[in-house]
C-alpha cells in the first residue's frame, strides 16, 4: 500500500460483541461473523488469506476470540471474503488525491458574498471578569482588554463593504436572513452605538437578504435595553452555567457573585414580554467543573422551560503555565452527559443541541451510501470532489468578525493572530491573494497528517486550534487504522442501544 493510501474497509466490534465490516469508501457496513472478522483482520495486516488457510494443518481451525471451526466452515467465509472483494470492499483510498484542494480568490468572493453573519465586538469591555472567559487568565491569544468601545465610523465602514458585497449578483439566495451580531466584551455597554449600526442597517438597500439582529449578553443590563431589544425582535443569547453555584466563575470584576441579578433581570424580560421570551431568548451555558449536563437541563428547563446551548471551555490558546489549571476545569460533555441519573430523558429533549448528538450525526451523515452533499455528488457519486485538509471552514463562511480594534476575523472563537483583514480609519483592507497564500500555507502543513488520518472525511478539527507555528502541528484527533476501528465501533454502539435513533436524526435532522 502506498504510504499515502488508507484501507477503505475497517473491522469494527461494539462492546457488546457485534462485529461489522465498515467501509470508508463505498459507505456501507455489514455484521460480520467472527470467522469472516477474523479473516478481514488478516487481510488489513497484509496476510495472505490463501497462504494462512494453507498453513493450517488440522481438521479443524482456532479463531482466537470466536472457537473452533471446521476446515469447510472457514472456507465457507473465505469465500464471503472474496464476495465482498469483487463488491468493492477492502479497496484503498489515495487520500493524498482527495485533499489537494487550494484556496483561490473567486471562492473567498464567492463566499462573501454569500455572507450569512456579520458580528461586532462592540466593546472589550465587561462588568465580569468570568474565570474561564476567552479573553482572560488562562489565555493569551487575544489582543490585549483595554476597555475600549467600537466607533460608529468602523462598524459603518464594515456595513457600507459588506453590503457592497451581499447585494453582488454573486449572491444566490432570496431573502436569507443575514444576522449583524452584538458581541463583546459586554455589547450593551456600548449600546449608543447598537442604536446607530440598528438604525443605520435599517435604511441601507440589501438586494438578496432580509436583516436580523443578534447579541450576546451576559445580562446585566438587561433592564435598561430590553425594550429596544425587544422592539427589533433580536435573537437574544444570555450567558448563564444554571444556578447560583453552578455559576460561581460568572463573577463581577471585584469577585462578588452575578447570579442574582442576571436571575432578576431575565425573569424581567420573560414577564414583560412573555411571547417574545418565548421565542427569541436563548440561553448559553459554560460546562465546566461547576456544573453538569445534567444541573444545567434541569435548571433551565424547571425555571424557563428552556433547554440551554452548552459550549464547551475554549481548547484553543491556553497558556502553557495554564494548562494544568484549565485541565481541573474542563469537563467533557459527553462523559458529563453519561454521569447524569436520567441520562435518557436528557438525550431525548436536548437531542442536537447536545455535541454527542452532533458528533453521531455528522458520523452517520458521512457513512451513508444515500446521503449526497450536492447535486453534482448525486449525479456523480462516485467522484469524490477534492477537499481542504482538517475540517476548516473557508474564510467567511460562517461569519465575519470585527474585533473592537477593527481587526477582521473569521469568527470569534478563534486567535487574532489569524486576521483576515482591517478595518482602517481610510477604508476596508481585505487582500484576498494574502488571505489564499495564508490558508493554502496552513493547509499545507497538515496536510500530510490529513492524508493518512482514517478520520479525514468526519473531521471536526478546526486548524486554528493546532498550534500552526510548528512546521508539523501536532492533532490530537489524528485516528490510524486502530484508533479509527475503536472510534466507529464506539458509534455503531451508540446506535446499537438506541434503536430508534437513525430514524429520528433522519427525520429531525435530515427532513428537520
Ligand atoms: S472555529 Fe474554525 S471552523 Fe469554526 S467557525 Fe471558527 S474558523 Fe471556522
Ligand atoms: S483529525 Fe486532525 S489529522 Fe485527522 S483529518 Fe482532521 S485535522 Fe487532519
Amino acid at each position: 500500500m502506498s504510504t499515502n493510501k488508507t484501507k477503505a474497509t475497517v473491522p469494527v466490534e461494539t462492546p457488546s460483541g457485534n462485529k461489522y465490516l465498515y467501509d470508508r469508501k463505498l459507505k456501507k457496513s455489514v455484521l460480520a461473523h467472527p470467522i469472516l472478522f477474523f479473516l478481514a483482520r488478516l487481510k488489513a495486516k497484509g496476510d495472505n488469506i490463501n497462504d494462512w488457510f494453507d498453513s493450517q494443518t488440522g481438521k479443524t481451525i482456532d479463531i482466537p476470540d470466536a472457537g473452533t471451526f471446521s476446515k469447510e466452515e472457514v472456507e465457507y467465509y473465505i469465500r464471503k471474503l472474496q464476495f465482498l472483494e469483487v463488491s468493492g470492499f477492502f479497496k484503498e483510498i489515495a487520500q493524498d488525491k482527495i485533499l489537494t484542494r487550494k484556496l483561490n480568490v473567486d471562492a473567498i468572493t464567492t463566499v462573501l458574498a454569500n455572507l450569512r453573519q456579520i458580528t461586532f465586538e462592540l466593546t472589550d469591555s465587561c462588568q465580569m471578569n468570568c474565570y474561564y472567559c476567552g479573553y482572560g487568565q488562562l489565555y493569551n491569544n487575544y489582543d490585549s482588554r483595554e476597555n475600549k468601545m467600537m466607533d460608529f465610523d468602523t462598524a459603518r465602514k464594515a456595513i457600507d463593504y459588506v453590503n457592497n458585497q451581499v447585494n453582488s449578483s454573486l449572491n444566490v439566495s432570496h431573502k436569507r436572513d443575514l444576522y449583524m451580531g452584538f458581541y463583546g466584551g459586554e455589547p450593551l455597554l456600548n449600546f449608543s452605538l447598537i442604536q446607530k449600526i440598528v438604525e443605520y442597517v435599517n435604511q441601507l438597500h440589501w438586494e438578496h437578504n432580509s436583516i436580523r439582529f443578534t447579541i450576546t449578553t451576559n445580562g446585566l443590563l438587561l433592564d435598561k435595553y430590553m425594550d429596544f431589544i425587544k422592539e427589533h425582535n433580536f435573537n437574544t443569547f444570555i450567558s448563564l452555567d444554571g444556578d447560583q453555584s453552578n455559576s460561581e466563575y460568572r463573577v463581577l470584576k471585584n469577585g462578588e457573585p452575578t447570579f442574582d441579578r442576571v436571575i432578576r433581570n431575565v425573569e424581567l424580560l420573560k414577564e414583560k414580554y412573555p411571547d417574545y421570551f418565548k421565542e427569541r431568548v436563548f440561553f448559553n451555558a459554560v460546562l465546566h467543573n461547576k456544573n453538569s449536563v445534567e444541573e444545567l437541563f434541569n435548571f433551565f428547563k424547571k425555571k424557563f422551560d428552556k433547554l440551554p446551548g452548552i459550549l464547551p471551555l475554549n481548547t484553543g490558546g491556553i497558556r502553557e503555565d495554564r494548562i494544568e489549571e484549565f485541565k481541573k476545569a474542563f469537563v467533557d460533555q459527553a462523559e458529563s452527559l453519561n454521569s447524569s441519573k436520567d441520562y435518557t430523558k436528557i438525550e431525548k429533549e436536548m437531542f442536537v443541541k447536545l455535541g454527542m448528538i452532533q458528533s453521531v450525526t455528522n458520523f452517520m451523515f458521512s457513512s451513508l451510501d444515500f446521503w449526497y452533499d450536492d447535486y453534482n455528488h448525486f449525479f456523480t457519486p462516485e467522484k469524490v470532489p477534492p477537499r481542504f485538509p482538517s475540517d476548516t471552514c473557508m474564510p467567511f463562511a460562517q461569519k465575519m468578525f470585527v474585533t473592537v480594534n477593527g481587526k477582521i476575523l473569521g469568527c470569534e472563537r478563534i486567535g487574532h493572530e489569524y486576521e483576515l483583514g482591517w478595518v482602517t480609519p481610510e477604508s476596508i483592507k481585505i487582500d484576498f491573494p494574502e488571505i489564499v497564500d495564508k490558508y493554502n500555507a496552513w493547509h499545507d502543513k497538515i496536510r500530510k497528517k490529513c492524508q493518512v488520518c482514517y478520520i479525514f472525511n468526519q473531521c471536526s478539527q478546526c486548524m486554528f486550534y493546532l498550534d500552526l507555528t510548528k512546521e508539523n502541528p501536532v492533532c490530537d484527533r489524528f485516528k490510524d487504522f486502530n484508533a479509527y476501528s475503536k472510534y466507529a465501533g464506539f458509534f455503531f454502539d451508540y446506535f446499537e442501544k438506541r434503536p430508534g435513533l437513525f430514524d429520528r436524526i433522519l427525520k429531525e435532522v435530515l427532513i428537520g
